[in-house]
């Protein structure tokens, strides 16, 4: 069963096939292949609400949080907590400060200027009808990047808030010069499914399939995090001793998702291996200290996962 649906899905068509995969048999557990990274010494500046550009730095990388959108998901026992009774869901939603009507994700790419190199991380949404997105062109013109000078694209999925903004409306490319990495299960799987082909025709030229947990550019890594779709990758950025963590959808909400990582989300589409997955990596983070940005949770995204109570918690950096 393919989980892949095309950048102009609707939300109904995204669910419907995302829910289709968790019904799949469990798999191996799965692993973190990269080492444990040393302490993060990535700084922060404060957030520019004014321009959806929030500038920080990885080690002597200038890096920027560019803000896309918006997505809204029911909470209804079938999308974020799946068959989790709905007061102990709104308990840790209302003790996070969240409403408990529908649940807030928001969607950012991360930008990394790194040599001649201009890197991108994930694209958004576009104009996906489900989310309330596409900002990310002018955020980053925002940030001094037009489209044509981002050199490396990393796909975390290809879920269609993160590959949304690879193609306009037109079905054109995007970022016309830019290489487009994603890893080879993940690739495989793009390909595989129909619903893709405009957007396999749109990028397909410029594709680079890394292998899972392979080092893709100097000082960007990928880090096989199993079970969300076939080639699911965080990617971890390295300048000298600073290190961040790009977690792409190895948790979705700040609060459910972190302090409740056994709780199936119905966009994995293994979910007890995404389970499996999700808690390793955040026990990884939280022992490490890395640095992490997170495409969904609140802006900018960036924080580290500390240990509480017997599970973990999001510290966001300001
Ligand atoms: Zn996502």
């Amino acid at each position: 069963m393919r989980r892949f649906t095309s950048t102009r899905a609707v939300l109904p068509i995204a669910l419907a096939a995302l829910l289709a995969g968790c019904a799949e048999p469990a798999s191996p557990p799965a692993t973190v292949d990269a080492p444990p990274p040393p302490m993060a010494t990535a700084d922060t500046a404060p957030a520019d609400t004014s321009t959806d550009v929030h500038r920080f730095t990885i080690g002597r990388l200038d890096a920027a949080v560019l803000r896309d959108g918006d997505i809204r998901v029911p909470n209804d026992g079938k999308t974020l907590a799946v068959g989790v009774p709905k007061p102990e869901v709104d308990a840790v939603l209302t003790q996070a400060g969240e409403p408990t009507d529908t649940v807030h994700l928001a969607v950012q790419a991360m930008l990394v200027r790194s040599g001649d190199r201009v890197l991108l991380f994930d694209t958004g949404a576009g104009d996906a009808d489900f989310a309330d997105a596409g900002r990310l062109p002018a955020s980053l013109r925002a940030a001094g990047v037009e489209p044509a000078q981002v050199t490396d694209i990393f796909i975390s999925h290809a879920h269609p808030d993160h590959v949304g903004g690879l193609t306009d409306g037109a079905g054109q490319a995007v970022f016309a010069n830019a290489t487009v990495h994603l890893s080879a299960p993940e690739w495989q799987a793009v390909q595989a499914a129909p619903a893709n082909a405009a957007l396999v025709a749109a990028i397909s030229p410029r594709v680079d399939a890394f292998a899972p947990g392979a080092e893709i550019v100097p000082g960007v890594t990928a880090v096989a995090v199993d079970g969300h779709t076939p080639g699911h990758s965080a990617f971890e950025i390295v300048d000298g001793d600073a290190r961040l963590l790009y977690i792409g959808d190895a948790a979705h909400h700040f609060a459910v998702s972190v302090q409740r990582p056994q709780w199936t989300i119905a966009f994995d589409g293994d979910a007890p291996v995404a389970e499996a997955s999700r808690e390793a990596l955040l026990a990884r983070i939280a022992d490490s200290g890395v640095t992490v940005a997170s495409p969904h949770f609140p802006y900018p995204g960036l924080g580290r996962i500390v240990r509480r109570d017997g599970t973990f918690v999001w510290a966001p950096l300001q």
